[in-house]
Parts: C-alpha cells; sequence; structure tokens
C-alpha cells in the first residue's frame, strides 16, 4: 500500500467517525454534516467556524455569500480550492448561525484534530476567532483577539510535523465591509509568499 491510499483509508475513517455523530445537540437540527473538501495531500489547511445555511444544504464548506468572497481570496494567490484543505471546527450547523458553544467545541474538535494530524499542514489558516482560539490554545500559544493578530505567523514544530499557523479574519465578516477586503487580501498575500518561499 502506497502512502498516498492509506492517507485516503485514515480520511475515510475519519468520514466514518464523523457520521451520524450525535456527541452534540446540532445533530438534531442539521441537514448534512459538513466534513470538510479538497486535497488530503494539501500544504495548506483552511479552517473556518461552521456551516451556514447553504453548507449544511448541501454538505460542503464555504459555499454561501461568504465562501464566494473566499474564492476571490484564493484566486487572488493563484490556488483553486483542490490544492487546498476546507473545514470546520464544527462539523453542524448551529441553528440561526449562532456562535458555537464551549460544549459543542469540545465535543466536535477531536474530529478536527485528527484532520490536521493527517494532513499535516504546512500552514493552517484560522478564520476568525473562534477557530483562531482554538487552534492556537492547542498548539500552545495565547489567543487574542482577531483584530490584534491577523496575519501573523505562530511556528509550529513538533514530532509529528512543522507548520504555520496563520489567523486572519473571517471572510464572511469582509463581504459588506471594504476595508475588512482589503485586509484580508493583504494577508493572503502571506501565504502566497510562504509558498514560494519554499
Ligand atoms: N462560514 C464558516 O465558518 N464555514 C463555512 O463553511 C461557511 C461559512
Ligand atoms: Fe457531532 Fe460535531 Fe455535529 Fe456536534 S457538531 S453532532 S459533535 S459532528
Amino acid at each position: 500500500m502506497n502512502e498516498y491510499s492509506k492517507l485516503d483509508d485514515e480520511m475515510m475513517e475519519i468520514d466514518k467517525l464523523i457520521a451520524n455523530c450525535k456527541k452534540c445537540e446540532l445533530w438534531k437540527t442539521r441537514k448534512n454534516i459538513v466534513i470538510g473538501s479538497g486535497s488530503f495531500n494539501a500544504k495548506i489547511m483552511f479552517i473556518g467556524e461552521a456551516p451556514g445555511y447553504h453548507e449544511d444544504l448541501l454538505g460542503i464548506p464555504f459555499v454561501g455569500r461568504a465562501g464566494k468572497f473566499f474564492d476571490e481570496l484564493l484566486k487572488s494567490i493563484n490556488l483553486n480550492r483542490e490544492e487546498t484543505y476546507i473545514c470546520n471546527i464544527l462539523k453542524c450547523r448551529p441553528p440561526d448561525n449562532r456562535n458555537p458553544s464551549n460544549f459543542e467545541i469540545e465535543k466536535c474538535t477531536p474530529y478536527l484534530d485528527r484532520q490536521i494530524m493527517e494532513i499535516k499542514p504546512e500552514i493552517i489558516v484560522t478564520l476568525g476567532n473562534f477557530p483562531s482560539n482554538y487552534v492556537l490554545n492547542k498548539f500552545g500559544f495565547k489567543p487574542e483577539k482577531i483584530g490584534r493578530i491577523h496575519g501573523k505567523k505562530y511556528p509550529i514544530k513538533n514530532l509529528l510535523f512543522d507548520s504555520v499557523i496563520i489567523p486572519m479574519y473571517h471572510p464572511a465578516a469582509a463581504v459588506y465591509n471594504p476595508n475588512m477586503k482589503k485586509i484580508l487580501l493583504e494577508d493572503f498575500k502571506t501565504i502566497e509568499k510562504i509558498l514560494s518561499d519554499k
């Protein structure tokens, strides 16, 4: 068995674990579980907050309005979705897109942890406060408000993989805010620079 199919198998294991999950109450109101999409060999992983209305309907992350802008951001640095892996800290939609609760984050993030450990991305971009807080904390950094830390690089070195976490604003926050759009486009250039320096 080569490395690639081993990774496929591992990711299918995670799919199986998540399917039919009822570890928090969100299973009752979801239409679909949104596990993640893209390449298991991706160098870059994007982590959003939770599925919204359109994601819940289709079972795919970032397909609504924020997703359209997210695609623009990718295009601005000549990346397409297939070269990345995209997922969320919660796999089911919170009703009315309310914020994730601490309990939901605690119950759901073991899945995200497995996704990170299998994909071993070279760059982890966390989109917004919730994913940034979770991932920074997990890797031993002190989380701060996204307005203070967006675009900053947090290097990770451990036995399993070397990577860098880059917190950014959530694309949904930029949909009607041209200033924030500009900041996100700027912050995305950091990704381009890291990839071209490799
Ligand atoms: N917002 C998110 O955080 N994730 C999605 O998948 C869609 C919108
Ligand atoms: Fe399970 Fe996560 Fe969905 Fe809660 S949000 S039911 S923990 S998959």
